[in-house]
């Protein structure tokens, strides 16, 4: 037996007076959120210093003094708030994803934390704290021991996410060469697998995506204040809340189908910083959603006792030849607009994204110690398709069971030696040449805007 933790998304049917309630909390949330930062903001001005977490909830009597309707929200909800605001400030430094914005209201997603100790499942209700049973739809009911969970509202239903820890048998899966499947997350398709088979982002999803680009446009042109601002404010939310729903389906598709058909999978390590630099690139990568699909990769592998590795941070899949494994340098590098990898050693020609894949697969039968007999993984083709009924994690709630193994994440190729990540940043550091300097600047360019749309899950 093995615990796996999982997350079940509820739909809430409130009654009208919840549903105040449930903007008042949320309310609350955010008001506390923004005066934080704002006093955070000022004390960093003035001292170079933020305070962190438990001062902050020290402050918390003292504000309900001030303002008596901010007591009405559940208190643990608000020291969630003093806790995420700590974690952002911290992560604002250490992987560049610049200081927290405030939350604006409207536009920011509404929404607050609910602890473990308040929370209960009844049939078809979750009781909430200082609210009472709220009805919820019918469908999988959250099971073993509640961790938590995020009530959210996308502009027109309430949301309950549960964070939920089971009791799970686990089936290990041996890793066999011929169904160890690497994978690349590419922006032309949104997968191009070692076997080459490619999942495109589907039509209505990207015509989902011109239409809230469109919808945003006419948004900004709108007067501030004005009723035909608050329409149009009204139609972006509703594009959006279509657009991101689309996703999350094709995401789960994809991810389960993939883990489906592997016995191991090969990906690159989601654990990078992300820092939006060049924004027309971000705004594609973070379409594409890489990074809530690798993080759904790992847990659908851990779920299913299958080997997931993780390529390390500078395993240069894309430079390197899948034929003979010489790797590109300095001019010679494939730009991103470049879609063909031609290697000047042996004249292979192939489509880049597959040549990652085929490199990651590489990585990965050397990193499980297997020999490469070649492919032979059942067709992708057919299994994913994109249904109406878009419903987060219901392909998440079928199968599962855990205990992951993570290979390490430094391996060692046959061809040339790797670098491991801290020699890499030690070379870095005492990197001499102007061209050795130009270089790495240039491959943290990519990785920057390469996992821009990586988000931890509390956002
Ligand atoms: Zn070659």
């Amino acid at each position: 037996m093995a615990r796996i933790s999982k997350a079940y998304r509820l739909k809430l049917y409130p009654n009208r007076v919840q549903k105040a309630a449930l903007a008042r909390y949320a309310g609350a949330c955010r008001w506390l959120w923004n005066h934080l930062l704002a006093m955070q903001q000022e004390r960093y001005g003035a001292e170079k210093k933020f305070i962190f977490r438990f001062e902050m909830q020290k402050l918390l009597p003292g504000l309900k003094k001030e303002f008596p309707w901010l007591a009405e929200a559940p208190v643990h909800s608000l020291q969630r708030v003093c806790r995420n605001l700590h974690l952002a400030l911290k992560g604002c430094f250490r992987n560049g994803k610049g200081f927290p914005r405030f939350k604006k209201k409207g536009v920011s997603r509404e929404s607050f934390y609910v602890s473990n100790d308040t929370l209960r499942v009844e049939e078809n209700r979750i009781v909430l704290p200082k609210l009472g049973p709220v009805k919820f739809r019918c469908g999988p009911v959250p099971e073993g021991k509640l961790m938590g969970a995020t009530v959210s509202f996308d502009g027109r239903s309430w949301w309950c996410t549960v964070q939920c820890e089971q009791e799970a048998e686990v089936h290990q899966v041996a890793p066999e060469a011929e169904t160890v499947v690497g994978i690349d997350l590419g922006l032309k398709d949104l997968i191009t697998t070692s076997d080459g088979q490619r999942v495109k982002a589907p039509k209505n999803l990207r015509k989902a995506q011109k239409r809230l680009r469109r919808a945003q446009r006419m948004l900004a042109r709108r007067r501030k204040g004005s009723a035909n601002r608050r329409k149009q404010a009204a139609r972006v939310a509703a594009v959006h809340r279509k657009v991101r729903d689309r996703r999350r389906d094709l995401q789960h598709k994809t991810t389960a189908a993939l883990v489906g058909r592997a016995s191991a999978v090969v990906t690159e390590d989601p654990n990078i910083r992300g820092m939006i630099k060049n924004r027309r690139l971000a705004m594609s990568f973070a379409d594409a959603g890489w990074g809530e699909m690798l993080r759904q990769v790992a847990y659908k592998c851990e779920w299913a006792g299958k080997a997931h590795v993780m390529a390390g941070r500078f395993e240069p899949s894309t430079q390197t030849c899948s034929s003979c494994g010489t790797r590109k340098t300095g001019e010679e590098k494939l730009s991103l607009q470049q879609r063909t990898y031609r290697c000047g050693n042996c004249g292979l020609e192939m489509d880049r994204d597959l040549n990652a894949a085929l490199n990651l697969r590489r990585l990965g039968l050397a990193a499980l110690g297997l020999e490469d007999v070649g492919q032979a993984m059942p067709e992708l083709a057919g299994e994913i398709r994109l249904p109406a009924d878009a419903c987060g994690d219901a392909s998440a709630g079928e199968a599962a069971s855990a205990a992951s193994r993570y290979v390490s994440r430094k391996q060692e190729s046959s061809d040339q030696p790797q670098m491991t990540d801290s020699q890499y940043a030690n070379r870095s550091a005492g990197a001499h040449s102007h061209d050795d300097m130009r270089r790495t600047a240039e491959r943290d360019a990519f990785h920057d805007s390469a996992f821009a749309g990586f988000q931890p899950a509390w956002i």
